[in-house]
C-alpha cells in the first residue's frame, strides 16, 4: 500500500470496519487488571494501547478492577495499580468500575439464562466434571443433571445463593455442547460456591461467578465495544460471544487478542518477583532492576519513553520477546534534550594543577545541555585540585588513547587545557594523583592561538565537590546462561546486577528531589532515588549508561 498515509495496526482495521458498517457508533474500551499483584511493562502496553484507542477515536476508556475471584485479591494492590496508570498517563475520568460491582446483575443473567434453559445445577464433583469433560479428541459425557427441570434449577440455584450448599457441592453451568471440539464449550461451570469474604462485599455472597462469565457481562454492562486482551484468550472467545449473545444484549461488545509483550533477561512472573522479595534479594516491587511500572518510575523511566516504547513494538498477533535494549533506547532519546548534561565523576582519581594559586577558586559558566539552550546555563567552582575519572589517565596508553597522558594535552570540559606533566604512586605502584599545569588562555576551552587537543575529559573541583551514592544496575538475571535454570526453574541471577559507587559530583546535584533525573557526562542518566535520598543527600539510581547496542530498525 504505497500511498497509505499512515499504517494502522490490525485492531484499528477492525474498529475502522466497524464504524464503517455501523455495528458500532462510538468506542469504548477498557483496562481490566485483577488486583492480585504490581503492574508490570506488559499491563503498560495493554494501558496505552487501549487508552491510545479511545483517544484516537473520541470515545472512552474505563478502568475497571476485575475482582470477582475474593482469594487472591488485595486492596493494596487496587491503590498501586491506580497510581500507576494515573502515572503512564491513561485518564479514565469519572469511569473507575470494580466487577463486584455487578454481582447482583450478573445473578439476575444467570436466572434468565436457567429460564432460557441454557443453564443448570450439577451435582458432580469438580473431579467429576473434569472426567465427563472429555478430551480434544474424544467428546464428553453429558452429566446426568443437565436436563433437570427449569423448576428445580432455579430453586437449587436459589439454594446456593442461600448458602445451603458446602463449597464444591454444587456448581452452575452453561448448557452449551459437551461434543464440541472447543473445551471450553463443553457446559463450562459460571458459578461456584465458594464461602469466603470478598473486599468489596464482605460476606454478602457465597457464590461467585467465574471469568469467562463475568468478564463478557462485564464489558457488556459497561457498554465496552473492544474488548482487547491477550492471545491466551483466543479458545475462550466463542463462550464470550456465547455469554452476550444469550445475555441479549443488543450491542454486545466484541472480543479482539492481541500478543503479550514480553522482554528478554527480565522477571515479570509475579511468582518469581514475590520471591526476589521475600529472600531479600530485590529491595520490594519498586527495586529498580524490576520491570513493574513502579520499578521503572523508581529507576528514572519517563511515561513517554514507555509510550515510545509501546510505539516501536506495535501490536502484533504472534509472540515475540523484545530486546531490553530497544526501552534503553526509549528512555535515553526521551531524556537527551530534556535533562542538564552535569559532572560527576564515578571513579575519582585527584588531579594537581600545580600553577594554579593555591586557595583560589572561580567560577566558570557552562551550558546545561549544549543540544538544548533552553535550558539555560549554570555556574561551577574551579580550583587548583579536582577529582578525574581513573580511567581518563594511562601512563603508557595505547596509541588511539585520546585522553590524560605524561605529556599531552587535554581540555578540561567547560574550562581550560591542561598539559599533564607527571604523577605520583603508591608503594605498589598505582597512580595516587596526577599532576598537570593549565594555561590561563584557554578559559571556556580554545586556545587564542587556534591549537587543538584530541580529548576532552570531565571533572569535578575537590573541595566543593559533593559525595553521594551511585547505583549501577546490570540486568538481574544472568543473559547467558538465560533467566531460568533447566533443571529446576529457578532464576540464573546475576550477581553483579548491583554495584553501589560513591561518587564526587557538582555542589548543585546535592540538592536533586525525588524522581529528578539528569545526564552525568559520559556515565549515564540518573535519577534521584525516591526512597533512600535523604534532604541534600541524594542516593542516584543509573537508568541507562549512553552506550547503546540498539539501533533503531529502518
Ligand atoms: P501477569 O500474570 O503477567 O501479571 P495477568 O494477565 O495475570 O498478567 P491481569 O491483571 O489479569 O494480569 O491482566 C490485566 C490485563 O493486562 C489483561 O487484559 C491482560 O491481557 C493484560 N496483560 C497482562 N500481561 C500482559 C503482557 N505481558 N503484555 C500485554 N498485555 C498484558
Ligand atoms: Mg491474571
Amino acid at each position: 500500500m504505497e500511498n497509505a498515509p499512515v499504517s494502522k495496526n490490525f485492531i484499528e482495521n477492525i474498529i475502522d470496519k466497524d464504524l464503517a458498517e455501523g455495528v458500532y457508533d462510538h468506542v469504548c474500551t477498557r483496562f481490566p487488571p485483577e488486583p492480585n499483584g504490581y503492574l508490570h511493562i506488559g499491563h503498560a502496553k495493554s494501558i496505552l494501547l487501549n487508552y491510545g484507542l479511545a483517544k484516537e477515536y473520541g470515545g472512552t476508556f474505563n478502568m475497571r478492577f476485575d475482582d470477582t475471584n475474593p482469594t487472591k485479591e488485595k486492596v493494596e494492590f487496587v491503590e498501586s495499580i491506580k497510581e500507576d496508570i494515573k502515572w503512564l498517563g491513561a485518564d479514565w475520568e469519572d469511569r473507575l468500575f470494580f466487577a463486584s460491582d455487578y454481582f447482583e446483575k450478573m445473578y439476575e443473567v444467570a436466572v434468565r439464562l436457567i429460564k432460557k434453559g441454557k443453564a443448570y445445577v450439577d451435582d458432580l464433583t469438580a473431579e467429576q466434571i473434569r472426567e465427563y469433560r472429555g478430551t480434544l479428541t474424544e467428546p464428553g459425557k453429558e452429566s446426568p443433571c443437565r436436563n433437570r427441570s427449569i423448576e428445580e434449577n432455579l430453586q437449587l440455584f436459589q439454594d446456593m445463593k442461600d448458602g445451603k450448599f458446602a463449597d464444591g457441592e454444587k456448581v452452575l453451568r452453561a448448557k452449551i455442547d459437551m461434543a464440541s471440539p472447543n473445551m471450553n464449550m463443553r457446559d463450562p461451570v459460571i458459578y461456584r460456591v465458594a464461602h469466603m469474604s470478598h473486599h468489596n462485599t464482605g460476606d454478602k455472597w457465597c457464590i461467585y461467578p467465574m471469568y469467562d462469565f463475568a468478564h463478557p457481562l462485564e464489558d457488556a454492562f459497561e457498554g465496552v465495544t473492544h474488548s482487547i486482551c491477550t492471545l491466551e484468550f483466543e479458545d475462550h472467545r466463542p463462550l464470550y460471544n456465547w455469554v452476550v449473545e444469550e445475555a441479549e444484549f443488543p450491542h454486545p461488545p466484541k472480543q479482539i487478542e492481541f500478543a503479550k509483550l514480553y522482554l528478554t533477561n527480565v522477571v515479570t512472573g509475579k511468582r518469581y518477583i514475590k520471591k526476589l522479595v521475600e529472600d531479600g534479594i530485590v529491595d520490594g516491587w519498586d527495586d529498580p532492576r524490576l520491570v513493574s511500572i513502579a520499578a521503572l518510575r523508581r529507576r528514572g523511566f519517563t511515561p513517554e519513553s514507555i509510550q515510545m516504547f509501546v510505539d516501536l513494538v506495535g501490536v502484533s498477533k504472534s509472540n515475540s520477546s523484545v530486546d531490553y535494549a530497544m526501552l534503553e533506547y526509549c528512555i535515553r532519546e526521551d531524556l537527551k534534550l530534556k535533562r542538564p548534561r552535569l559532572m560527576a565523576v564515578l571513579d575519582p582519581l585527584k588531579l594537581v594543577i600545580d600553577n594554579y594559586p593555591e586557595g583560589q577558586t572561580e567560577m566558570l559558566t557552562a551550558p546545561n545541555n549544549m543540544e538544548n539552550e533552553a535550558l539555560g546555563e549554570r555556574e561551577i567552582p574551579f580550583g587548583r585540585e579536582l577529582w578525574i575519572e581513573r580511567e581518563d589517565f594511562m601512563v603508557d596508553p595505547p596509541k588511539k588513547y585520546k585522553r590524560m597522558f605524561p605529556g599531552t594535552e587535554v581540555r578540561l570540559m567547560n574550562a581550560y587545557f591542561v598539559t599533564c606533566t607527571g604523577y605520583d604512586t603508591d608503594e605498589d605502584g598505582n597512580v595516587t594523583c596526577v599532576h598537570c599545569t593549565y594555561d590561563p588562555e584557554t578559559k571556556g576551552g580554545s586556545a587564542p592561538d587556534g591549537r587543538k587537543v584530541k580529548g576532552t575529559i570531565h571533572w569535578v573541583e575537590a573541595s566543593h565537590a559533593g559525595k553521594v551514592v551511585t547505583r549501577l544496575y546490570e540486568n538481574i538475571v544472568d543473559e547467558e546462561k538465560g533467566v531460568y535454570n533447566k533443571e529446576d526453574g529457578s532464576l540464573n541471577l546475576n550477581p553483579n546486577s548491583l554495584t553501589t559507587v560513591e561518587a564526587y559530583v557538582e555542589p548543585c546535584l546535592m540538592e536533586a528531589k525525588a524522581y529528578e533525573s539528569f545526564q552525568f557526562v559520559r556515565n549515564g542518566f540518573f535519577c534521584a532515588d525516591y526512597k533512600d535520598s535523604k534532604e541534600g543527600a541524594p542516593v542516584f539510581n543509573r537508568i541507562v549508561s549512553l552506550k547503546s547496542s540498539f539501533k533503531l530498525p529502518k
